[in-house]
Formats: structure tokens, C-alpha cells, sequence
């Protein structure tokens, strides 16, 4: 039966795409968002996508009286809490803010939850639990750790779930694992918009693309892995989307809490990935050897095979159609 889920940061990247299979698969979705890091536009952009209109409530996940309001207003049977702030550069830098908004943002929520009488959640969570990982592809009952304030609260995240978990039977939580999330909707419509400074490789390679920086920074090419240059396991965020779709069937269906790793299983360097993007582009595009990047690693690729086995859920879409993806995305966005 089709439920009425609250996206808490539903404007975002990973949020936005969530809504949109969540629409499709027969759910409804009210989103919070405080649009720190999204567009204003992103809930027209959904309801040209979806057809229907999009409810957004405005504020700050940490509210708990705006919380109440919308469970007040709404009969919200699950949430899925994207909400947070994501670049582990800045978390260094601002520790203080990331503690507030990620650990601060998740209790309140929790508490909100409870008041209302809603006990099934699905959290952003991320391969960066897992620190180095010690055994490629890595499962999901790896050693967990951190390298920098934003991984802290991620991994703190899930131990505060877990908690909460084991105080009442009625939680039912679902703690998804992300790997390298890239590429945008088949529309064009949404996709990857940072705004500002990118964090993550392939915005910097659609800046390259776009003639915005003149090369790509390659950071090492020493690393222990085929080509030298780091490997990661990247997700078409379509992909990802219809795995959140599939843990909340699972929730819903079985009131089993889950913890699984969202990837495809297969890895590809910097270099692999600056040439998949060219071929989308079609032309190659320039980089440059920097200084490897500090907190870095050398290859993170997931074991998916949990989440096959528990939610069905295979990722289907390939680097090329992730970077063809993106490329009509943000193209699209420079000519208006
Ligand atoms: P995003 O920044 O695009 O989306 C987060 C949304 O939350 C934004 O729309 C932002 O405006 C909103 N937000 C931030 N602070 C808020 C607050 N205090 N109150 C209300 N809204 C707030 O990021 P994303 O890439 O879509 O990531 C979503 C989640 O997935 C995050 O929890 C992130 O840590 C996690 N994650 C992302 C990646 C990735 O590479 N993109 C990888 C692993 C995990
Ligand atoms: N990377 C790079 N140049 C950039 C951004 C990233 O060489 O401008 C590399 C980075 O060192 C890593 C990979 O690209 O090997 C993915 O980096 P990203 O920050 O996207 O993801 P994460 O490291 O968090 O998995």
C-alpha cells in the first residue's frame, strides 16, 4: 500500500531522485528541506517531472515544532532522512557545525518520530563508515571507523540508530550505505547542482567539461591500484533512488530493520571515469597530476550481494549512461 513518506533534505541531490521513484512506485512524499544546498527551483522541477504538485515545507530539520506541524499535518508512514551536511573537507574545517546539523538534526527527528507514533526510517548513510576498508569488495559487517568529522557523525549516526533500535521493537530502520552517487534524471530536470564549491569528482569533471577549469586535478597517480589513480564505486543516483524505494518496501513489509551497502560491485579509477565523461562529452577532456588529497584512499568498492539478497535490488545503469546523464544535466542548467 502506497505510503506517505517525509524526505527530510527531499530538494537535494539523492533526495529529489528518492522522490521521484517514490512518486513512481505509488508513494506519496512531503519534503523538508531548509534549501541550504539546494535550488529554489528543485520542487517546480518535481512536479514537472511527477505531474502532481509537490508539498515543501521550508525549515530546519533540528525544529521540532515545525517536526510536530508536519506529522500534525500530514499522516507521514515512514520518513527517509537525507538531511545533513556532506563535504568532509569543510567538516574539518567546521566540526561544531556538523556535529549540530547531523547528530542534532537526527535526534530531533527521532524525537519527533516517537511523539507522532511513526517508528520507520531510512537513513543516509555512507561507505565512508568504513574508513580504509581492510577487505575489497567491502561487506557490510566490515570494522567501521573515520578519517574526519563529517565521517564521525555519519558512523555516530548509525550507533545512535542502533540504540534507539534496541530501546522499542516498534523501530524499524534501515541504514543505507551509499557508495559514489553520480549522474542526474533522465529529464535533465534534476540532477547535481552544488552551490558552490564542488566536493566530489565528477562535478569537478563537469567543470572541466563546461570550460570552467581548465584541467581535472588527478590527486595521485601512486596509489596501489590498476592505472595509480584512486578507484571508487560509482552509483547512478537513479539507481540509488529505487534502492531506497525497495529498503522501505522491505521496512514496510517485514518491519525488519537492514543495514546494506547501495553500490554495483565494480570499481573505476579517476582516469577510467575522466574518459567515460569524455565519451559523453565527446571530445577528451585535460587533467593534471596533483598531490594526493589528504584522508584519501586508495580503492573503496562495495560488496552489493546483501542487498540483492535482501531487497532485490541490483544497480543497472553503467559509467556511461552516469556521465551521459550528468552531461545533459548540467549542460542543460548552463544554457538556462
Ligand atoms: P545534498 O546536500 O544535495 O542534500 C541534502 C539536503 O539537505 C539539501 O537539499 C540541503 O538543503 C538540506 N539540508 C541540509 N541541512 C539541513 C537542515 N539543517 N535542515 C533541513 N534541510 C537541510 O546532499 P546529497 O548528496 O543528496 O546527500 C543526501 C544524504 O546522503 C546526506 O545525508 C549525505 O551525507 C548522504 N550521502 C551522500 C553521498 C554523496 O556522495 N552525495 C554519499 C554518501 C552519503
Ligand atoms: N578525485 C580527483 N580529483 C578531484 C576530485 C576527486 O582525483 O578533483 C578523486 C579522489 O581522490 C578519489 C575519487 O576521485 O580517488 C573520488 O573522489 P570523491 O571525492 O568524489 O569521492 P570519495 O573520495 O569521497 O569516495
Amino acid at each position: 500500500m502506497g505510503q506517505t513518506v517525509l524526505l527530510t533534505g527531499g530538494a537535494g541531490y539523492i533526495g529529489s531522485h528518492t522522490f521521484v521513484a517514490l512518486r513512481a512506485a505509488g508513494h506519496d512524499a512531503v519534503v523538508l528541506d531548509n534549501f541550504s544546498n539546494a535550488r529554489a527551483d528543485v520542487p517546480d522541477r518535481l512536479e514537472v517531472i511527477t505531474g502532481a504538485p509537490v508539498r515543501v515545507y521550508r525549515g530546519d530539520v533540528r525544529d521540532g515544532a515545525l517536526l510536530a506541524r508536519i506529522f500534525a499535518e500530514n499522516a507521514i508512514g515512514a520518513v527517509i532522512h537525507f538531511a545533513a551536511l556532506k563535504a568532509a573537507g569543510e567538516s574539518v574545517e567546521k566540526p561544531l557545525d556538523y556535529m549540530d546539523v547531523n547528530l542534532g538534526g537526527l535526534t530531533a527527528l527521532l524525537k519527533a518520530m516517537r511523539e507522532a507514533g511513526c517508528f520507520r526510517l531510512v537513513f543516509s548513510s555512507s561507505a565512508t563508515v568504513y574508513g580504509t576498508p581492510e577487505v575489497l569488495p567491502v561487506p557490510e559487517t566490515a570494522p567501521r571507523g573515520y578519517a574526519n568529522p563529517y565521517g564521525f557523525t555519519k558512523l555516530a549516526c548509525e550507533q545512535i540508530l542502533e540504540q534507539v533500535g534496541a530501546s522499542d521493537p516498534r523501530w524499524a530502520i534501515a541504514t543505507l550505505r551509499y557508495f559514489n552517487p553520480v549522474g542526474a534524471h533522465s529529464s535533465a530536470l534534476i540532477g547535481e547542482d552544488p552551490q558552490d564549491f564542488p566536493n566530489n569528482l565528477v562535478p569537478f569533471v563537469a567543470e572541466v567539461a563546461l570550460g570552467k577549469r581548465a584541467a581535472l586535478n588527478v590527486f595521485g597517480d601512486d596509489w596501489a591500484t590498476r592505472d595509480g589513480t584512486g578507484v571508487r564505486d560509482y552509483i547512478h543516483v537513479e539507481d540509488l533512488a529505487r534502492g531506497h524505494v525497495m529498503s522501505l518496501g522491505h521496512l514496510v513489509e517485514t518491519g525488519q530493520s537492514h543495514t546494506v551497502n547501495l553500490g554495483t560491485g565494480r570499481g573505476y579509477s579517476v582516469l577510467e571515469m575522466l574518459a567515460a565523461y569524455g565519451r559523453a562529452v565527446g571530445r577528451d577532456l585535460p587533467h593534471v597530476i596533483a598531490p594526493r588529497r589528504p584522508g584519501d584512499v586508495a580503492e573503496v568498492v562495495a560488496d552489493p550481494s546483501k542487498a540483492a539478497a535482501l531487497l532485490g535490488f541490483r544497480a543497472e545503469r553503467g559509467v556511461d549512461e552516469m556521465c551521459a546523464s550528468s552531461w545533459a544535466f548540467v549542460s542543460r542548467r548552463r544554457n538556462g
